[in-house]
């Protein structure tokens, strides 16, 4: 359990049976949930839901029209989603992309390091790096600077888009 996290790589630019993907954050994320007792209640989970149905980040009112049209009953308020986002962001479930004021699922759920991403202009897609050893990260330490929120966002265009040509 323990190697996995830092020995996955994000497979959001390739082909891949995206299901398994989605199945397989799922169950981290709610096995994380069991483990920190944190509660993942059923709204939260309809939104992480949402996010895990793609690689591409989503801005909260695009959330809000999915919850819409999942619950046809009651319109559901602005401020239900963003409690939601905040504890998914709060148990590191999501990320917040601040170039794109738009939320994606974490690939590594409940990773305790920085977050560095690679955006596609492309097709939008995201994939999540990883980065242990971060030489930012390490340099802010030696400043005795103590970081708290650490994420770098660098776009450009993925190895799939660029074979096509866009
Ligand atoms: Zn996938
Ligand atoms: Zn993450
Ligand atoms: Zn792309």
């Amino acid at each position: 359990m323990q190697a996995k996290y830092n020995t996955r790589h994000s497979v959001a630019f390739e082909r891949h049976d995206h299901r398994h993907c989605q199945h397989q954050l799922l169950s981290e994320a709610k096995a994380l949930c069991t483990k920190r007792n944190t509660r993942l209640t059923r709204r939260r989970l309809q939104v992480l839901e949402i996010l895990l149905r793609s690689h591409q980040p989503m801005r909260a009112y695009e959330i809000l029209a999915c919850l819409n049209r999942v619950e046809s009953k009651t319109m559901i308020a602005p401020p239900i989603v963003y409690r939601a986002l905040e504890f998914l962001l709060d148990e590191g479930l999501a990320h917040r992309i601040e170039s794109r004021n738009a939320f994606i699922s974490c690939d590594r759920p409940g990773h305790q390091c920085a977050a560095q991403f690679l955006i596609c202009n492309s097709c939008e897609k995201i994939a999540e790096l990883e980065n242990r050893n971060s030489t930012v990260i390490s340099e802010a330490a030696s400043l005795g600077f103590s970081v708290d929120h650490a994420v770098v966002e660098i776009s450009g265009h993925c190895a799939e888009c660029r074979k096509n040509g866009s």
